[in-house]
């Protein structure tokens, strides 16, 4: 449980952080919160010879309302994300899932930047930021560029971030109706999901609603099956039984596969119902 020897530097500005990972390269880590990486460098899973810490980047951590989307910096931890009153009254179902994220130590340091990056799965906000359709944005030495939530996660802890790339930002549309569902089932109340589904109302859709999964492949999922029946008018416990439709789950100690998809029948089932009430 000790992690390998490494070399630390603080970035003192977003500029410096750049720098130092277009120094490092490969061998460089960012680190934010830590509450993903330090785990994996305690089980020598991660063993970066240098880690570069954005955690006092104040330039990072901000939530701003840009007209029809909120812009939230990638440092936003998720105990400031369930705080904002800007995040509360526009996206709601982020502050609440920020707001039930692991314990209060895990949201006063873990940041949502942090949360994408990593790409666990079974992390809860990039299943919420999918079903919103956001943005993100990555910035590198030669400037930034968008990616769609869609595009961001690639695999297992794998993303479309490049190594010498901070995400910096994260854009989400403000809907005009903030109906949303989010079901999680854990065995503690501050564990990660078994399985997770998140449904929020959404005016650019056909259905009015992006419904997302956590902990249902490698990657989290966004059920467009269910996405689509909604749209084509089925009623929702019917649309419910098309969750696991573009899902790929794996067992583990917690569940079997067949437990994981009747889950996400069940969980989607709800978090529609909360959405449309
Ligand atoms: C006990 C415990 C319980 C938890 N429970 C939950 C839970 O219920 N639900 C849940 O969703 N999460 C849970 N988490 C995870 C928690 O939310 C993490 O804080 C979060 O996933 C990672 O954020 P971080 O800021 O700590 O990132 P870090 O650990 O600092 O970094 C994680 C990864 O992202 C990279 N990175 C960080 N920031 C950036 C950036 N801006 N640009 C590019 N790369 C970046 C790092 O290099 C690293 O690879 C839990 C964690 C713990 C320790």
């Amino acid at each position: 449980m000790i992690p390998a020897a490494f070399d630390y530097a603080r970035a003192s500005s977003l500029e410096e952080a750049l720098s130092l990972l277009a120094e490092h390269g490969d061998e460089a880590k960012l680190l934010a919160g830590g509450h993903s990486l330090l785990p994996l460098m305690k089980l020598r899973l991660a063993t970066p010879s240098v880690l570069v810490d954005l955690g006092r980047l104040e330039e990072l951590a901000y939530v701003r309302d840009e007209g029809e989307h909120l812009a939230v910096g990638a440092l936003t931890t998720h105990h400031d994300l369930s705080r904002n009153a800007l995040v509360r009254r526009h996206l709601p179902v982020l502050a609440h899932v920020a707001g039930q994220i692991g314990d209060p130590q895990v949201r006063h340091r873990g940041t949502i930047g942090g949360s994408l990056a990593h790409g666990d799965a079974a992390s809860d906000l990039p299943a919420v930021v999918l079903a919103l359709g956001g943005t993100l944005v990555a910035e590198g030495r030669g400037g930034r560029r968008e990616i769609e939530a869609s595009e961001f996660h690639e695999g297992f802890l794998e993303t479309a971030l490049g190594p010498e790339e901070v995400l910096v930002e994260i854009r989400l549309r403000k809907p005009a109706h903030t109906g949303f569902g989010f079901e999680k089932l854990t065995k503690r109340a501050q564990d990660w999901a078994i399985v997770g589904a998140v449904a929020a109302r959404r005016d650019d859709l056909p259905g009015g609603v992006g419904v997302a999964l956590v902990n249902m492949a490698p990657v989290p999922v966004r059920a467009l099956s269910v996405e689509s029946a909604l749209a084509e008018g089925v009623p929702v416990p019917e649309a419910a039984e098309q969750a696991d439709a573009e899902a790929d789950p794996s067992a583990d100690i917690n569940a079997s596969v067949a437990y994981r998809r009747h889950l996400a029948h069940v969980l989607v089932r709800r978090a529609l119902e909360k959405a449309l009430s």
